[in-house]
């Protein structure tokens, strides 16, 4: 057990919702419409190698947290030496393709709602510290489609609501002062060791680190766990 804990802050992507399926249905639909755009000015690219470069950018990126989709498809035909220009509107049709078909299919693990439920009834404050989607707004609509939202104290959108992004630690400061406690009574939950984890410690709060996947960097939390429902034996 993790002693003189009062709130329990999460990340959201890949921590509360399995992204897996969105993500790779997300990157389908950006792979089709590009390669149609590209045979409508007479070049023909290859679907399924674009969805493996679209795929490998994501977690390029992710790892150098640059977040906006608009600057990654000209980035993605760059690498696969296809001159083209794309027109800020075909950005910005890819974007959104991107991030609808992400939300409609992006569904919480199921052993979110009674882990939140377990927490809640302990009587732990909850929160939620998750970057910015990149573009203003996008992340709100996803968290609108969550129904175990309602379970959640404060909401922090970093980079949104405050101007730095994890692992700066503003935006986590932020989460526990409008919760009214103390960062070391914090303890987060998050699935990246170099947002979630080195940001939580830099706030000062403990840390779990849910391995969901390796991500060949250096993990410093003081926890590690699987699964959600692991939580149980620690808080
Ligand atoms: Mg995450």
């Amino acid at each position: 057990m993790i002693p003189g804990i009062r709130a329990v802050l999460f990340d959201l992507d890949e921590t509360l919702i399995d992204d897996f399926p969105g993500l790779e249905r997300a990157h389908r639909a950006v792979a089709r419409r590009l390669r149609d755009y590209l045979r409508g000015r007479g070049m023909e690219v290859n679907e399924d190698e674009l969805f493996n470069r679209i795929t490998q950018l994501d977690d390029k990126m992710n790892l150098q947290r640059r977040y906006i989709r608009n600057d990654w498809w000209p980035l993605l035909l760059e690498k696969m030496n296809v001159k083209v220009e794309l027109p800020p509107e075909l950005l910005d049709e890819l974007t959104w393709i991107y991030w609808k078909t992400f939300a409609d299919n992006s569904r919480p693990y199921p052993d979110t709602k009674p882990t939140l439920e377990y927490l809640k009834g302990k009587g732990y404050k909850l929160g939620i510290v998750t970057d910015t989607d990149g573009t203003r707004g996008i992340k709100e609509m996803r968290l609108k489609q969550l129904d175990f939202i309602k379970n959640f104290d404060v909401v922090i959108i970093s980079g949104e609501d405050t101007a730095r992004t994890k692992p700066d630690p503003q935006p986590f400061l932020l989460a526990a002062e409008r919760l009214g406690v103390r960062p070391e009574e914090c303890v987060f939950v998050g699935d990246k060791p170099f947002t979630d984890i080195d940001g939580g410690r830099a706030a000062g709060m403990k840390t779990v680190l849910l391995k969901r996947r390796d991500w060949g960097v250096r993990e410093r939390a003081d926890y590690t766990i699987k699964s959600l429902a692991e939580l149980r034996d620690l808080l």
